[in-house]
């Protein structure tokens, strides 16, 4: 049976697939339905964030979901804060981009449409970092601090931490304004018709100047905005769009 879920485990590697004994990671497709409780139609949320989990052997329920609000903030979360956003918009926790945590079966889950995802494991300490970055995030260093963030909670080196960035709008569809060209040092593409953005390539930098090894980032190199007929993209689908779910959890 055909499944957009499937097919990016099984064929992109990402870090689930380095470590499918010690991490779950899943991405949703736009045939697993919208996961958003704030985003397009979300009635049928609850329910595709179950089914989309089944099977998984993570708990939905237990999800620990970000409100995101395209800033730099980093929550550290433990089994306390388990559940918080599963089932509902105003459980999450608010004002934050990305979670990390040490706690096994604790699962992270960020939302995206376009926003790029990117999955954090410390392979020697066993902890994980979930984070959503779009061109705001990015320009706070939302990556960059994240790393940090591991590195003073949990004493992790970056030398151990693997990276992989999740399905999100490429620098051959993410067209953006001059005002680009004053802001980003790194990811800028010059076409004829103006400027375009490389998310994937502006967050690589912010890891490497945080010393994790060019050989431990790992890109799925899917662009929501060429493949939206398998996943949300907020360019392609406009505003009211779904979002698709990230999801990270040390087993
Ligand atoms: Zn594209």
């Amino acid at each position: 049976m055909h499944s957009a879920q499937v097919s990016y485990e099984q064929q992109h590697g990402l870090l689930g697939n380095l470590f499918p004994h010690s991490i779950a990671l899943r991405f949703s497709g736009r045939a697993d339905g919208n996961m958003s409780f704030t985003h397009g139609d979300t009635s049928a949320a609850p329910g595709n964030r179950r089914r989309f989990l089944q099977g998984s052997g993570i708990d939905a329920s237990r999800l620990v979901c970000a409100r995101q609000v395209h800033g730099d903030a980093v929550s550290a979360v433990t089994e306390a804060d388990m559940g918080r956003g599963a089932f509902d918009a105003d459980g999450a926790i608010a004002d934050t981009d990305a979670l990390i945590t040490d706690r096994r079966r604790v699962p992270l889950a960020v939302f995206t449409a376009d926003c790029l995802s990117i999955f954090l494991y410390d392979a020697q300490q066993q902890v994980i970092g979930l984070v959503h970055a779009g061109w705001r995030g990015t320009r706070e260093n939302i990556a960059g601090k994240t790393v940090q963030a591991m590195m003073r909670a949990y004493d992790c080196l970056p030398e151990n931490i693997y990276a992989g960035f999740g399905p999100a709008i490429r620098s051959c569809c993410y067209r953006v304004g001059d005002e680009f060209a004053g802001v980003f040092k790194h990811g800028l593409v010059q076409r004829d018709n103006g400027w375009y953005f490389d998310l994937v390539r502006a967050n690589t930098e912010q890891l490497r100047r945080r010393e994790i090894k060019q050989a431990n980032i790992f890109d799925c190199s899917i662009c929501t905005s060429c493949r939206h007929d398998e996943y949300f993209s907020y360019r392609k689908d406009g505003g009211s769009c779904g979002r698709a779910m990230a999801v990270l959890m040390i087993r």
